[in-house]
């Protein structure tokens, strides 16, 4: 049984395996010059307008990439220049945020962190202290992969446009797009990075939306693929597949979203009845793909074996960035070492059920009881 979705999630056999089939007549470099690579190049482009229009892009353009991971770093390091004077990223981001913006730091570029508040959210406030004239760029993502919780992305980008109408806003959307509502343009971020294996997509996929005012700089060099800004033939397989479960996961958002819903409170109700101590990192008015819980007295990282040897699948949040610390973001929650010790991620996808909820609930606090028996806690 799985429930670490937030890190991946199952392929979509429906949508992929006719496109296998397709691609076998299909499978030409989409920079070929010859009918049946211009074919594919069509798809391609197709794929990408479609992807375009399902993040709400009326104008801009998408740049598709090898991972989130490489979009991230696209959007940062394209974008930085010699005179970069100021940069603002929040310490919830993921790694492949976080990582970039401690490299500028360590190259001497003036990167300032924004603190989160206990709910795992950007501290507004604290934003608007740390926003001047001379931030010439911003990230903040859109939903916590460690937390769920959501971040008010309009409210920033008029924040930090206010001060500085030049300033370059990039948002991390991979834990959004398809679980929440995503329209770049209402939301009007400069650059949106998304990732398709979190959407039922294949590994290896992600895509960098970037508006019409932005110059970027690749930061992979050769054949001049996507607009010169990301060298390197495109996954077409993989695009194809992106851009239909793009489409899937947009117009079924609200119907998974009352099932994962449905879901957590379910997961919630039974150990609450359960009698098992907790607390929550996760609040109500965060995503429900992502359950950040804290075990008391429990070491969660023993709880994940235990559960592993039981079928279960579940998350111990994302890799810590230091030695010393369990967990980056939920430190910069507030949470104790005890709580981050105890701290287990659980994230849904729209293939669990009811009846997998049950087991997880069933087996979930048999694990914590035989914890705290077996080290008299
Ligand atoms: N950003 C967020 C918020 C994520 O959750 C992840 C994956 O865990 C990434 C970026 C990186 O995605 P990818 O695996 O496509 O590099």
């Amino acid at each position: 049984m799985f429930f670490d979705n937030a890190s991946t999630t199952k392929i979509d056999l429906d949508i992929f395996d006719a496109l296998v089939k397709d691609n076998d007549q299909k499978f030409y470099n989409p920079g070929a010059l010859y009918s049946f690579g211009r074919d594919v190049k069509k798809e391609l482009e197709l794929s990408r307008q479609k992807i375009l229009r399902n993040l709400g892009a009326t104008s801009g353009k998408l740049i598709f990439t090898g991972s989130a991971t490489e979009a991230n770093n696209l959007a940062l390091f394209g974008t930085l220049k010699k005179n970069t004077r100021k940069i603002l990223v929040s310490q919830g981001e993921h790694p492949s945020v976080y990582n970039s913006a401690l490299e500028m730091k360590s190259r001497g570029y003036n990167v300032q962190f924004v603190p989160l508040t206990r709910d795992g959210t950007v501290d507004v406030s604290a934003f608007e202290d740390l926003m001047d004239e001379q931030v010439d760029f911003v990230s903040i993502m859109h939903v916590s992969n460690e937390t769920g919780a959501v971040n008010d992305i309009v409210k920033l980008v008029e924040i930090a446009k206010n001060i500085n109408p030049k300033v370059v806003f990039h948002c991390d959307g991979v834990q959004a797009l398809g679980k929440i509502k995503v329209d770049v343009d209402a939301l009007g971020v400069d650059m949106y990075t998304i990732s398709a294996h979190k959407i039922y997509g294949m590994k290896g996929v992600g895509a960098l939306y970037v508006a019409n005012n932005i110059r970027l700089k690749p930061i992979i060099y050769g054949g001049e693929q996507e607009e010169g800004l990301r060298s390197g033939t495109e996954n077409v397989l993989g695009i194809k597949l992106f851009s239909a479960v793009v489409e899937s996961a947009v117009r079924n958002q609200k119907v998974n979203y009352e099932k994962v819903t449905e879901l957590k409170n379910r997961l919630l109700e039974l150990l609450e009845n359960s009698g098992i101590e907790y607390i929550l990192n996760s609040y109500a008015t965060n995503s429900p793909y992502v359950l950040s819980i804290s075990f008391k007295n429990c070491r969660a990282e023993t709880l994940l074996y235990m559960l592993d040897d039981m079928g279960i699948m579940v998350g111990n949040g994302s890799a810590c960035s230091s030695k010393k610390s369990g967990n980056r973001i939920l430190e910069a929650m507030g949470r104790t070492n005890k709580e981050i010790e105890g701290n287990l991620r659980i994230s849904f996808s729209k293939y669990n059920t009811r009846e997998e909820i049950d087991v997880l609930a069933e087996k979930l606090v048999l694990c914590v009881k035989n914890y705290l028996k077996n080290t008299n806690r």
